[in-house]
């Protein structure tokens, strides 16, 4: 079978390969029979190798969902009676997180700053410092919405020199930067098989200490169906999610990790790099400005500011990009209009190169100026 070829630069899901793909085509199965639980525990345990989790402290447990889910699972399973949350907030990722708190009620602060540079760890300090009460330090590794990389070993080390735990949204990281648990003094970390995996959509997992799950069994319940401890509890029980897994998507994940371990991370890791740097050399040779500095970057997105043009319209050069096959998309920051070109999936630099030929060509037909205009 012939699949099309999608190129996406949007901050996924992202462009998978045609094995992935097909690995979901496979004979019905109950996901109740001991073949699938198999499954099941084999793919826990490779999450942790992705994550260089030794699996005497920490295990990972799947839930059916998008991201977002990992970050609501996350905060209102594992805050303790009477303690706090401190959302360490630079971007619209950990902002998620602040209305997760919202909409459960759950005391928490929200320190925020600049979404364009890293959080002040003076800050932090300062906000433990003056809130011993504070259970548990939330913040986002990788905030796609504009690209910056957070300091999360400064964070977590603070997080714990003050008896909190330390949990990070990784899902734009997790098989694309290195990190590790351990070093970097994460407990819980999360993402979904869509991003650095390049798998399917509907899996997602959360990657965490064991002790502090099973600690969690006696904080309050504020979900049902996303409670941390329940499923983890589950798995350990039965080896099965406690409700109906994504069974294709899980599938498409074990093809996946295969694929993840036999290029490794390190290769793996050096083609997202070749294609930021395609991007980097791309938008450079038009004229378009980036509008995070480049030393707090990801390296796995780039946040463009819009061209001061009187043509610019980002949805004619969306479409006749994406009529090409190539998907850009819209920036998440409020006060600043741009867009974003991301080296996630199964792409590489020449790619890019074709995608910069079919912008070009989109900036040319509708009249907008070469280089870019800035005022
Ligand atoms: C993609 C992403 C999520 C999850 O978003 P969904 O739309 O629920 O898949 C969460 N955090 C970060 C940092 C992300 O990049």
């Amino acid at each position: 079978m012939k699949i099309k070829r999608n190129i996406l630069l949007n901050p996924g899901p992202a462009t998978t390969t045609d094995t992935v793909k097909m690995a979901q085509v496979v004979p019905d199965i109950c996901p109740r029979e001991k073949e699938f639980a198999n499954m099941m525990k084999s793919l826990r345990s490779d999450l942790l190798r992705v994550a260089h989790a030794p699996a005497d402290k920490y295990t990972s447990v799947l839930f059916c969902g998008s991201g977002t889910i990992n970050i609501d699972i996350c905060l209102n399973s594992l805050l303790p009676e009477g303690r706090r949350v401190l959302i360490v907030n630079n971007g619209a990722y950990s902002s998620r997180a602040v209305e997760v708190c919202q909409y459960y009620g759950l005391p928490h602060i929200d320190l925020r700053s600049s979404v364009f540079e890293q959080p002040n760890l003076d800050d932090v300090r300062r906000t433990l410092e003056a809130n011993p009460d504070i259970a548990m330090v939330y913040t986002t590794h990788h905030e796609t919405g504009t690209g910056v990389l957070n300091p999360i070993r400064e964070i977590g080390a603070l997080a714990h020199e003050h008896n909190a735990i330390f949990v990070v949204d990784t899902t734009s990281s997790l098989g694309m930067i290195p990190f590790d648990m351990e070093q970097d003094h994460v407990d819980f970390c999360m993402a979904s098989a869509q991003k650095g995996l390049m798998a399917m959509t509907g899996l997602s997992f959360i990657i965490g200490n064991e002790t502090v799950i099973r600690k969690s069994k006696d904080y309050p319940k504020r979900s049902y169906y996303c409670n941390l401890y329940l499923q983890y509890d589950y798995f350990e029980r039965t080896g099965e999610m406690h409700f109906t897994p994504p069974v294709q998507t899980i599938y498409a994940t074990m093809q996946a990790l295969k694929e993840y371990f036999e290029v490794g991370e390190v290769e793996k890791f050096a083609r997202h790099h070749r294609v930021i740097e395609a991007i980097h050399q791309g938008l450079a040779d038009m004229g378009l400005r980036e509008v995070i500095r480049r030393d707090i970057q990801s390296g796995l997105v780039a946040s463009v500011l819009y061209p001061d043009d009187p043509n610019w319209d980002f949805e004619r050069v969306h479409d006749y990009c994406y009529e090409r096959g190539f998907t850009i998309y819209p920036g998440k920051i409020s006060t600043t209009n741009t867009f974003r070109l991301c080296a996630l999936g199964a792409i590489d630099a020449p790619d890019i190169e074709a995608f910069f030929g079919v912008l070009r060509d989109a900036f040319d037909k509708n009249g907008i100026a070469l280089p870019a205009k800035y005022e």
